[in-house]
């Protein structure tokens, strides 16, 4: 079971920072009632599973390499020993309807073991019979 629940309500604001409500940004990729688009619709799901600790969600939209050196339990550890503040997008490239990959670069905003910290990373998705998957960081 999960140490903290999550209290992100749907009506809510959505974690990502869209600036529309949870319900209409990243919970129905959650939730399996659709797939994400955009490579950046990706992204944003993804952190905003982080907070909402949607492990099955993490795991199914990474690359299946990466899946081969994590385990859902890493990511769940994760997830729960970070304070999760906020995602600001910095560029996108490619990673549109009808792109095969996408470039995304992002700095999430976290607290960890007491410490503020900025993870700043260049993200690469592809498409994988038709889904965009997350495959690796970039440099
Ligand atoms: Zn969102």
């Amino acid at each position: 079971m999960p140490s903290k629940t999550p209290d992100v309500e749907p009506q809510s604001p959505c974690p990502c920072g869209s600036q529309k409500s949870l319900a209409h940004c990243c919970l129905p990729y959650i939730q399996g009632n659709s797939w994400p688009e955009t490579a950046e619709q990706l992204m944003r799901s993804r952190y905003t599973a982080h907070l909402l600790l949607a492990i099955d969600y993490l795991w199914d939209t990474w690359s299946p390499e990466q899946r081969l050196r994590s385990s859902k339990s890493d990511i769940r550890h994760w997830a729960e020993s970070c304070d999760w503040l906020g995602l600001q997008i910095l560029s996108t490239r490619k990673g549109l309807v009808n792109d095969q990959e996408g470039l995304v670069e992002f700095i999430a905003l976290y607290r960890h073991k007491g410490q503020f910290q900025q993870h700043h990373e260049l993200s690469l998705f592809r498409r994988n019979l038709g889904k965009w998957l997350y495959i690796d960081h970039q440099g």
